[in-house]
Protein backbone atom coordinates (compact mmCIF):
# COMPACT_ATOMS: atom_id res chain seq x y z
CA UNK A 1 0.00 0.00 0.00
CA UNK A 2 1.18 3.92 -0.88
CA UNK A 3 -0.17 6.81 0.95
CA UNK A 4 0.47 10.57 -0.89
CA UNK A 5 2.28 11.10 2.43
CA UNK A 6 4.71 7.82 1.63
CA UNK A 7 7.87 9.11 2.43
CA UNK A 8 9.40 7.21 -1.04
CA UNK A 9 7.39 9.71 -2.73
CA UNK A 10 9.89 12.31 -2.30
CA UNK A 11 12.59 9.93 -2.53
CA UNK A 12 11.68 8.73 -6.02
CA UNK A 13 11.25 12.37 -7.21
CA UNK A 14 15.23 12.45 -6.47
CA UNK A 15 16.18 9.80 -8.83
CA UNK A 16 17.98 11.33 -11.49
CA UNK A 17 16.10 10.43 -15.01
CA UNK A 18 19.00 9.01 -16.56
CA UNK A 19 18.77 6.60 -13.83
CA UNK A 20 15.14 6.05 -14.28
CA UNK A 21 15.67 5.71 -18.21
CA UNK A 22 18.43 2.88 -17.11
CA UNK A 23 15.73 1.16 -15.24
CA UNK A 24 13.31 1.14 -17.38
CA UNK A 25 15.66 -0.05 -20.26
CA UNK A 26 14.93 2.81 -22.57
CA UNK A 27 18.48 3.31 -24.34
CA UNK A 28 19.30 5.35 -27.35
CA UNK A 29 18.19 8.50 -26.08
CA UNK A 30 20.10 11.90 -27.40
CA UNK A 31 20.63 14.41 -24.80
CA UNK A 32 21.12 18.34 -25.74
CA UNK A 33 20.10 21.19 -23.02
CA UNK A 34 18.65 19.47 -20.37
CA UNK A 35 16.60 17.33 -22.48
CA UNK A 36 16.44 13.73 -23.32
CA UNK A 37 14.87 13.01 -26.32
CA UNK A 38 14.37 10.11 -29.33
CA UNK A 39 12.53 6.98 -30.00
CA UNK A 40 9.49 6.70 -27.72
CA UNK A 41 9.80 3.78 -25.30
CA UNK A 42 6.13 2.69 -26.25
CA UNK A 43 5.42 3.57 -29.68
CA UNK A 44 9.56 3.34 -31.18
CA UNK A 45 9.63 5.44 -33.96
CA UNK A 46 6.63 3.52 -35.80
CA UNK A 47 5.72 5.52 -38.97
CA UNK A 48 8.29 7.90 -38.70
CA UNK A 49 9.72 9.72 -41.64
CA UNK A 50 13.70 9.22 -41.95
CA UNK A 51 13.90 11.92 -44.52
CA UNK A 52 12.56 14.17 -41.73
CA UNK A 53 15.90 13.60 -39.57
CA UNK A 54 16.33 11.38 -36.48
CA UNK A 55 12.58 10.73 -34.62
CA UNK A 56 12.10 12.66 -31.52
CA UNK A 57 8.82 11.94 -30.66
CA UNK A 58 9.98 11.35 -27.48
CA UNK A 59 11.52 13.78 -24.58
CA UNK A 60 11.98 13.89 -21.37
CA UNK A 61 12.98 17.13 -19.22
CA UNK A 62 15.99 16.33 -16.84
CA UNK A 63 15.35 19.26 -14.82
CA UNK A 64 11.03 19.25 -14.92
CA UNK A 65 11.13 16.00 -15.43
CA UNK A 66 7.90 16.27 -17.51
CA UNK A 67 7.81 13.47 -20.65
CA UNK A 68 5.54 13.71 -23.40
CA UNK A 69 5.68 11.31 -26.78
CA UNK A 70 4.01 13.51 -29.49
CA UNK A 71 2.72 10.61 -31.28
CA UNK A 72 1.28 7.87 -28.82
CA UNK A 73 1.10 10.92 -26.22
CA UNK A 74 1.97 9.39 -23.21
CA UNK A 75 3.28 12.15 -20.80
CA UNK A 76 3.34 12.66 -17.26
CA UNK A 77 5.62 15.17 -14.91
CA UNK A 78 7.46 13.09 -12.54
CA UNK A 79 9.72 10.10 -12.44
CA UNK A 80 6.66 8.04 -10.59
CA UNK A 81 4.76 9.15 -13.97
CA UNK A 82 7.02 7.94 -16.14
CA UNK A 83 7.13 4.34 -14.93
CA UNK A 84 3.62 4.12 -14.68
CA UNK A 85 3.28 5.04 -18.12
CA UNK A 86 5.82 2.85 -19.97
CA UNK A 87 5.59 -0.35 -17.48
CA UNK A 88 1.54 0.19 -16.98
CA UNK A 89 2.21 -0.64 -13.47
CA UNK A 90 0.29 1.03 -10.17
CA UNK A 91 1.51 3.41 -8.27
CA UNK A 92 2.46 1.53 -5.47
CA UNK A 93 4.35 -1.01 -7.93
CA UNK A 94 6.09 1.86 -10.00
CA UNK A 95 6.89 3.52 -5.96
CA UNK A 96 8.44 0.12 -5.29
CA UNK A 97 10.14 -0.06 -8.28
CA UNK A 98 12.00 3.18 -8.27
CA UNK A 99 12.63 3.39 -4.09
CA UNK A 100 12.17 -0.60 -3.26
CA UNK A 101 13.34 -4.12 -4.47
CA UNK A 102 10.60 -4.82 -7.09
CA UNK A 103 12.10 -5.47 -10.46
CA UNK A 104 11.42 -3.79 -13.63
CA UNK A 105 9.84 -6.68 -15.05
CA UNK A 106 10.18 -6.75 -18.91
CA UNK A 107 8.81 -8.71 -21.10
CA UNK A 108 12.07 -9.88 -23.04
CA UNK A 109 10.48 -9.72 -26.30
CA UNK A 110 9.94 -5.95 -25.49
CA UNK A 111 13.28 -5.69 -23.96
CA UNK A 112 15.02 -6.91 -27.46
CA UNK A 113 12.67 -4.89 -29.31
CA UNK A 114 14.27 -1.43 -27.23
CA UNK A 115 17.63 -2.75 -27.73
CA UNK A 116 17.45 -2.70 -31.63
CA UNK A 117 15.49 0.39 -31.21
CA UNK A 118 18.64 2.11 -29.59
CA UNK A 119 21.13 -0.22 -31.88
CA UNK A 120 19.35 1.51 -35.05
CA UNK A 121 19.27 4.70 -33.69
CA UNK A 122 22.62 4.94 -32.69
CA UNK A 123 23.57 3.06 -36.48
CA UNK A 124 21.97 5.97 -37.74
CA UNK A 125 23.84 8.85 -35.91
CA UNK A 126 27.32 7.58 -36.76
CA UNK A 127 25.88 7.76 -40.39
CA UNK A 128 24.63 11.03 -40.19
CA UNK A 129 27.69 12.37 -38.49
CA UNK A 130 29.83 10.47 -41.11
CA UNK A 131 27.69 12.31 -43.96
CA UNK A 132 28.27 15.64 -42.16
CA UNK A 133 31.78 15.40 -41.57
CA UNK A 134 32.47 14.35 -45.16
CA UNK A 135 30.49 17.18 -46.36
CA UNK A 136 32.42 19.60 -43.75
CA UNK A 137 36.01 18.08 -45.47
CA UNK A 138 34.84 18.75 -48.74
CA UNK A 139 33.48 22.07 -48.17
CA UNK A 140 37.30 22.58 -46.94
CA UNK A 141 38.99 21.44 -50.10
CA UNK A 142 36.86 23.50 -52.25
CA UNK A 143 37.95 26.47 -50.52
CA UNK A 144 41.85 26.19 -50.36
CA UNK A 145 41.71 25.36 -54.18
CA UNK A 146 39.79 28.07 -55.16
CA UNK A 147 41.79 30.15 -52.88
CA UNK A 148 44.38 33.05 -54.25
CA UNK A 149 48.04 32.47 -53.13
CA UNK A 150 49.24 34.40 -49.71
CA UNK A 151 51.52 36.87 -50.74
CA UNK A 152 49.48 38.03 -53.99
CA UNK A 153 46.98 40.10 -51.85
CA UNK A 154 45.43 40.95 -48.27
CA UNK A 155 47.54 38.05 -45.79
CA UNK A 156 50.62 40.14 -46.06
CA UNK A 157 48.91 43.29 -44.89
CA UNK A 158 47.15 41.44 -42.02
CA UNK A 159 50.07 40.30 -40.88
CA UNK A 160 51.79 43.31 -40.77
CA UNK A 161 48.52 44.87 -38.95
CA UNK A 162 49.13 42.10 -35.95
CA UNK A 163 52.92 43.02 -35.75
CA UNK A 164 54.04 40.50 -37.88
CA UNK A 165 56.16 41.94 -40.73
CA UNK A 166 56.99 38.69 -42.87
CA UNK A 167 59.21 38.82 -45.74
CA UNK A 168 57.79 35.61 -47.30
CA UNK A 169 54.68 35.07 -46.81
CA UNK A 170 54.35 30.96 -45.46
CA UNK A 171 53.24 29.37 -49.33
CA UNK A 172 50.48 27.30 -47.21
CA UNK A 173 49.01 30.11 -46.51
CA UNK A 174 45.96 31.61 -49.18
CA UNK A 175 42.81 33.75 -49.23
CA UNK A 176 39.31 34.14 -50.62
CA UNK A 177 38.32 37.71 -51.71
CA UNK A 178 34.51 37.50 -50.64
CA UNK A 179 34.40 34.79 -48.25
CA UNK A 180 30.89 34.30 -46.31
CA UNK A 181 30.58 33.54 -42.39
CA UNK A 182 28.04 31.24 -41.84
CA UNK A 183 26.75 30.40 -38.62
CA UNK A 184 24.01 27.82 -37.60
CA UNK A 185 21.82 30.05 -35.93
CA UNK A 186 18.49 28.68 -34.15
CA UNK A 187 18.89 25.15 -37.02
CA UNK A 188 19.26 27.93 -39.38
CA UNK A 189 22.60 28.68 -41.74
CA UNK A 190 22.92 32.34 -41.65
CA UNK A 191 25.66 34.55 -43.73
CA UNK A 192 26.69 36.88 -40.99
CA UNK A 193 29.62 38.58 -42.88
CA UNK A 194 31.59 38.73 -46.31
CA UNK A 195 34.97 40.00 -46.90
CA UNK A 196 38.54 39.13 -47.33
CA UNK A 197 39.84 36.01 -45.47
CA UNK A 198 43.19 34.44 -44.72
CA UNK A 199 42.73 30.53 -45.45
CA UNK A 200 45.02 28.10 -43.67
CA UNK A 201 45.11 24.48 -44.67
CA UNK A 202 44.45 21.65 -41.81
CA UNK A 203 46.63 19.23 -43.02
CA UNK A 204 47.35 15.68 -42.08
CA UNK A 205 51.11 15.04 -43.08
CA UNK A 206 50.79 11.12 -43.30
CA UNK A 207 48.50 11.14 -46.27
CA UNK A 208 49.55 15.30 -47.50
CA UNK A 209 45.66 15.72 -47.20
CA UNK A 210 43.71 18.85 -46.38
CA UNK A 211 41.36 17.52 -43.47
CA UNK A 212 40.25 21.11 -42.66
CA UNK A 213 40.90 24.82 -42.97
CA UNK A 214 41.34 27.58 -40.75
CA UNK A 215 39.82 30.64 -41.62
CA UNK A 216 40.91 34.39 -40.39
CA UNK A 217 38.54 37.56 -41.60
CA UNK A 218 40.25 40.64 -42.66
CA UNK A 219 39.17 44.19 -42.22
CA UNK A 220 38.59 45.17 -45.27
CA UNK A 221 39.99 48.84 -44.27
CA UNK A 222 43.64 49.20 -43.82
CA UNK A 223 45.33 48.29 -42.41
CA UNK A 224 44.04 45.33 -42.34
CA UNK A 225 43.35 44.14 -39.16
CA UNK A 226 40.94 41.46 -37.25
CA UNK A 227 37.61 41.60 -39.22
CA UNK A 228 34.35 42.80 -36.56
CA UNK A 229 31.61 40.73 -37.14
CA UNK A 230 28.34 41.60 -35.05
CA UNK A 231 24.99 39.86 -35.58
CA UNK A 232 22.10 41.17 -34.01
CA UNK A 233 24.22 43.58 -31.37
CA UNK A 234 26.52 40.37 -30.46
CA UNK A 235 29.90 40.34 -31.29
CA UNK A 236 31.53 36.77 -33.56
CA UNK A 237 34.91 35.39 -33.75
CA UNK A 238 36.58 36.18 -36.48
CA UNK A 239 38.26 33.06 -36.95
CA UNK A 240 36.36 29.79 -37.69
CA UNK A 241 37.27 26.08 -38.38
CA UNK A 242 35.73 24.11 -41.28
CA UNK A 243 36.67 20.31 -41.57
CA UNK A 244 37.67 17.86 -39.77
CA UNK A 245 40.52 19.04 -37.92
CA UNK A 246 41.14 16.22 -35.21
CA UNK A 247 45.33 15.34 -34.78
CA UNK A 248 46.02 17.80 -37.61
CA UNK A 249 48.23 21.00 -37.78
CA UNK A 250 49.07 23.35 -40.14
CA UNK A 251 52.40 23.21 -41.54
CA UNK A 252 53.04 27.04 -41.82
CA UNK A 253 57.00 26.24 -42.40
CA UNK A 254 58.61 23.36 -43.21
CA UNK A 255 62.35 24.08 -44.19
CA UNK A 256 64.31 21.18 -46.15
CA UNK A 257 66.19 18.77 -43.58
CA UNK A 258 64.48 20.51 -40.38
CA UNK A 259 64.41 18.59 -37.13
CA UNK A 260 62.93 20.50 -35.06
CA UNK A 261 59.18 21.35 -34.67
CA UNK A 262 58.11 24.95 -33.18
CA UNK A 263 54.15 24.76 -32.60
CA UNK A 264 52.02 27.63 -31.39
CA UNK A 265 48.45 27.31 -31.06
CA UNK A 266 47.21 30.21 -33.70
CA UNK A 267 48.82 31.31 -37.11
CA UNK A 268 50.27 34.45 -35.14
CA UNK A 269 51.67 32.99 -32.11
CA UNK A 270 53.69 30.62 -34.35
CA UNK A 271 54.74 33.13 -36.68
CA UNK A 272 55.64 35.66 -34.01
CA UNK A 273 58.11 32.71 -32.52
CA UNK A 274 59.10 32.34 -36.07
CA UNK A 275 60.30 36.05 -36.70
CA UNK A 276 61.85 35.98 -33.47
CA UNK A 277 63.48 32.63 -33.31
CA UNK A 278 66.75 32.18 -31.62
CA UNK A 279 69.66 30.93 -34.04
CA UNK A 280 69.32 27.63 -33.32
CA UNK A 281 65.95 27.66 -34.36
CA UNK A 282 67.27 28.70 -37.87
CA UNK A 283 65.83 25.72 -39.43
CA UNK A 284 63.04 24.53 -37.65
CA UNK A 285 59.93 24.14 -38.82
CA UNK A 286 57.01 26.33 -37.63
CA UNK A 287 53.30 24.85 -37.17
CA UNK A 288 50.10 25.70 -35.91
CA UNK A 289 48.20 23.70 -33.42
CA UNK A 290 44.84 24.96 -34.38
CA UNK A 291 43.67 24.83 -30.58
CA UNK A 292 44.78 23.59 -27.28
CA UNK A 293 42.69 20.61 -27.11
CA UNK A 294 44.27 19.65 -30.55
CA UNK A 295 47.77 20.37 -29.38
CA UNK A 296 46.64 18.41 -26.44
CA UNK A 297 44.50 15.46 -27.64
CA UNK A 298 42.93 13.42 -25.05
CA UNK A 299 43.99 13.67 -21.29
CA UNK A 300 43.97 10.87 -19.05
CA UNK A 301 41.12 11.46 -16.43
CA UNK A 302 42.85 10.61 -12.67
CA UNK A 303 40.37 11.22 -9.78
CA UNK A 304 40.16 14.12 -7.65
CA UNK A 305 42.51 16.10 -10.29
CA UNK A 306 41.09 18.41 -13.05
CA UNK A 307 43.32 18.34 -15.49
CA UNK A 308 46.03 15.40 -15.19
CA UNK A 309 48.55 16.47 -17.47
CA UNK A 310 48.89 12.54 -18.80
CA UNK A 311 47.60 11.38 -22.15
CA UNK A 312 45.16 8.93 -22.68
CA UNK A 313 47.29 6.95 -25.49
CA UNK A 314 43.78 4.80 -26.48
CA UNK A 315 44.70 4.59 -29.86
CA UNK A 316 40.46 5.16 -30.66
CA UNK A 317 41.19 8.93 -30.55
CA UNK A 318 42.24 10.58 -33.16
CA UNK A 319 45.80 12.89 -31.41
CA UNK A 320 48.61 14.74 -32.96
CA UNK A 321 51.57 12.38 -34.03
CA UNK A 322 54.98 14.71 -34.88
CA UNK A 323 56.66 13.30 -38.29
CA UNK A 324 59.37 10.97 -37.96
CA UNK A 325 62.25 14.03 -38.82
CA UNK A 326 60.90 15.30 -35.81
CA UNK A 327 63.77 15.17 -33.14
CA UNK A 328 62.89 18.13 -30.95
CA UNK A 329 59.65 19.49 -30.20
CA UNK A 330 58.50 22.44 -29.07
CA UNK A 331 54.91 23.96 -27.77
CA UNK A 332 55.29 27.37 -27.23
CA UNK A 333 52.46 28.34 -24.46
CA UNK A 334 50.13 31.50 -24.93
CA UNK A 335 50.11 33.40 -21.66
CA UNK A 336 46.37 34.15 -22.46
CA UNK A 337 44.05 31.63 -20.92
CA UNK A 338 43.73 29.88 -17.81
CA UNK A 339 47.21 28.99 -16.87
CA UNK A 340 46.43 25.62 -14.90
CA UNK A 341 44.79 24.07 -17.73
CA UNK A 342 46.99 25.81 -20.90
CA UNK A 343 49.81 24.11 -19.02
CA UNK A 344 48.36 20.73 -18.49
CA UNK A 345 47.06 20.54 -21.78
CA UNK A 346 50.64 21.60 -23.48
CA UNK A 347 52.16 18.86 -20.96
CA UNK A 348 49.91 16.39 -22.61
CA UNK A 349 50.38 16.29 -25.96
CA UNK A 350 54.40 16.81 -24.97
CA UNK A 351 54.07 13.26 -23.07
CA UNK A 352 51.75 11.96 -25.71
CA UNK A 353 54.33 12.44 -28.93
CA UNK A 354 57.12 11.69 -26.87
CA UNK A 355 55.46 8.05 -25.66
CA UNK A 356 54.74 7.35 -29.27
CA UNK A 357 58.02 8.61 -30.89
CA UNK A 358 60.70 7.27 -27.81
CA UNK A 359 64.08 9.41 -27.94
CA UNK A 360 62.05 12.55 -28.75
CA UNK A 361 63.01 16.07 -27.10
CA UNK A 362 60.14 17.96 -25.70
CA UNK A 363 60.58 21.38 -24.62
CA UNK A 364 57.68 24.26 -23.59
CA UNK A 365 58.17 27.48 -24.02
CA UNK A 366 56.18 29.15 -20.88
CA UNK A 367 53.57 32.00 -21.74
CA UNK A 368 54.03 35.47 -20.10
CA UNK A 369 50.23 35.80 -17.92
CA UNK A 370 47.82 37.85 -19.42
CA UNK A 371 49.36 38.37 -22.98
CA UNK A 372 50.25 35.37 -25.74
CA UNK A 373 53.17 35.41 -27.61
CA UNK A 374 52.17 38.15 -30.76
CA UNK A 375 51.25 40.95 -27.45
CA UNK A 376 54.76 39.62 -25.90
CA UNK A 377 57.20 40.03 -29.26
CA UNK A 378 55.28 43.14 -29.97
CA UNK A 379 56.25 44.36 -26.01
CA UNK A 380 52.51 45.30 -25.58
CA UNK A 381 52.99 43.68 -22.20
CA UNK A 382 55.77 46.52 -21.19
CA UNK A 383 53.46 49.17 -22.18
CA UNK A 384 50.76 47.32 -19.98
CA UNK A 385 53.66 46.49 -16.88
CA UNK A 386 54.54 50.71 -17.26
CA UNK A 387 50.99 51.62 -17.59
CA UNK A 388 50.16 49.96 -14.16
CA UNK A 389 53.49 51.09 -12.43
CA UNK A 390 52.22 54.90 -13.22
CA UNK A 391 49.19 54.33 -11.75
ZN1 LIG B 1 4.88 7.17 -28.19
Amino acid sequence: MSFPDDPRIAEAKLIPVQEVLNKLGIYGLTERSGEFFGPCPLCGSEGHDPKSGPCDRFNVNKHSKKFLCRQCGIKGGDQIALVREVTNASFADALSMLCGDLNVDLDPAEAERRRAIAERKAREDQARTNRWRQTRIDDARRFYDRGIDGWRGVVGAYLRARGLPLEDIPTPLKFLLDHPYVKKIGGENIVLHRGPCMIAPIVDWQTGQVMAIHQTWVDINPPHGKARIVHQGEDYPCKLVCGSKQGNFIPLITPEGADTMVVGEGNETTLSAYLARPDDLRNAAFWCGVDLGNMAGKMLKVEDQRWSGEPDLNPEFDAFLPPPWVKRLIYIEDGDSNPTRTRAMMLCGLKRAQALRPGLRAELVPGVPGFDMNDVLNGKHKKKTEGQNDE
